[in-house]
């Protein structure tokens, strides 16, 4: 595949805001959908879908926000072939319409109940009165894989006739395979209008089948960030993306570097979350674990890294499992940037193992520890707990209050949860807050023995800017675990932070 040009300059039209949205359980704030656009734009986005007009009153106030930053992309409303749908995105201040009608005979007959040639009239009729009114218009296909491709490009036609800036080709439920996406496209490219391609991942073809369609002669793609959308979700933008810019050598205009930050950005927003094994943005894309590989990294990361973790904004993370070699110890600790002597490494690693023996898993706090022992550089740890009260039961609000160390000064907050670990870690977040943004991106629980008495284990993953960790805390009380886990996460976060701000001086 690689050397194969494209040609042309490939654009995206992003559909986070509007497809990405349709994901079921999410709904975006104005402010949210502003703050999204605006990292879009910067990221090098062409084109940005920022919602459908026709959707209620809230939802056009959010694209009138969009379309009110002044952003160097183009924003773009969904509409259906409806003259009022056009009415409702020139109220929200759009330079284009996403005009969306249904080409293949099941949705024009069952869904729409109507005929080929009035939805050929109709798509006429609205594309003409958008460009009467100034606007952009990217004419849409629906379901157009499953279309007769006959139909398709007598719509298609009719719509450059009318006027159409751009055609988009919608392989609406996912079915389209890289070679009929490469025979389809061929043939669509001939039409004389820029050419767009919207995939489904239905069957995890989505980015394959975008490759192919830009390969063929589409001039923009449609991706939505972390590849969200109704069903198995839309083509992922950072997989299009990087697969140009890492396989086939094409610059589409994108700053790479942001895309990790943008992926965390709609995670949060939209509650999300990222499979592990996301290409790409997912937890696990540039973390390694087992001895042999991290061997390999040690002596050249491109051993087992297609691309750099920096180029999409991302650091590299090393696991110790109980497999852990030596070299596997000796890169974990040099992302940490800790330098050690030969002698020094031996006695890490043979602590390492000691853990591993155990059963344990050797977190990267416990390997930190076990560094700054053996280097005896241990650090005051910066917050400390001094006191701890809960509140929970059936008929009170859980409440907590903490007395911290904090940085040598004492701090005393109090928080509410749904439960008595949540308003507890909540108090503490709350005393911490004016020092350090820090996140808890997970939780998770083990108990070690069985019984109420038994001692349990929580582990946390925190995380301070691009920076990750896990932490631990053992106890008998749930809710001292759980704190002491995420004290002992923060404490290593503010270090961390310290020594790079040290190591920049
Ligand atoms: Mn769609």
């Amino acid at each position: 595949m690689r050397g194969i040009a494209l040609s042309g300059e490939i654009r995206f039209l992003d559909t986070t805001l509007r497809d990405g949205e349709q994901t079921p359980g999410v709904s975006l704030s104005p402010e949210e959908k502003v703050a999204i656009a605006g990292a879009l734009d910067a990221l090098g986005i062409r084109v940005i879908e920022a919602g459908s007009a026709a959707t209620s009153a809230g939802e056009r106030q959010s694209i009138k926000a969009v379309a009110g930053l002044g952003l160097d992309a183009e924003i773009c409303t969904f509409v259906r072939a409806k003259a009022s749908d056009v009415d409702l995105a020139l109220e929200c201040g759009v330079d284009s319409i996403h005009l969306v009608v249904p080409v293949s005979d099941l949705h024009i007959e069952r869904k729409l109940r109507s005929d080929r040639e009035t939805v050929l009239q109709t798509a006429v009729e609205v594309t003409e009165y958008a460009k009467d009114h100034g606007l952009l218009v990217e004419l849409s296909g629906e379901d157009a894989s499953r279309a007769d491709q006959d139909y398709l490009s007598t719509v298609y036609q009719a719509g450059i006739e009318a006027g159409a800036d751009r055609l988009c080709f919608c392989d609406t439920v996912g079915v389209l395979v890289p070679e009929s996406a490469e025979r389809i496209f061929s043939r669509l490219s001939t039409l004389g209008a820029p050419l767009s391609v919207h995939c489904h991942n239905d069957f995890g073809m989505a980015t394959s089948n975008t490759i192919a369609a830009l390969r063929a002669g589409a001039a923009q793609a449609h991706v939505t960030v972390n590849g969200i959308g109704e069903r198995a979700g839309n083509t992922s933008l950072e997989e299009v993306v990087m697969v140009l810019a890492s396989l086939y050598g094409i610059d589409a205009g994108i700053k790479c570097s942001d895309i990790y930050q943008l992926s965390r950005m709609v995670s949060r927003m939209t509650g999300i979350p990222v499979a592990p094994n996301k290409a790409i943005v997912g937890e696990n894309a540039f973390t390694h674990e087992a001895g042999i590989h991290v061997h390999g990294l040690l002596a050249d990361t491109s051993t087992y890294e297609p691309m750099s973790p920096e180029t999409v904004g991302r650091k590299r993370r090393i696991v110790l499992g109980k497999h852990a070699g030596r070299a596997s110890v000796e890169l974990a600790l040099k992302e940490f940037g800790l330098a050690v002597t030969d002698q020094q490494l031996a006695q890490i690693f043979s602590r390492v193992k000691e853990l591993g023996d155990k059963g344990k898993r050797v977190s990267d706090a416990d390997l930190q520890t076990i560094a700054e022992i053996v280097l005896s550089v241990q650090k005051e740890p910066k917050v400390r707990l001094e006191e701890l009260t809960v509140v929970a039961g059936n008929t009170v609000t859980p409440t907590a209050s903490v007395k911290l160390q904090l940085n040598g000064t004492e701090k005393l907050e109090a928080g509410t949860g749904v439960g008595p670990v949540d308003a507890a870690i909540n108090a503490v977040r709350r005393a911490i807050c004016s020092v350090a943004d820090i996140r808890l991106e997970e939780y998770h629980v083990d108990a070690i023995t069985g019984g109420t008495n038994a001692l349990v284990e929580v582990w946390v993953t925190m995380a301070y800017g691009d920076r990750k960790i896990t932490a631990r805390g053992a106890d008998a009380d749930i809710i001292i675990a759980s704190v002491e886990a995420v004290i002992e996460g923060i404490n290593r976060l503010m270090q961390l932070e310290e020594e790079k701000a040290n190591a920049a001086v």
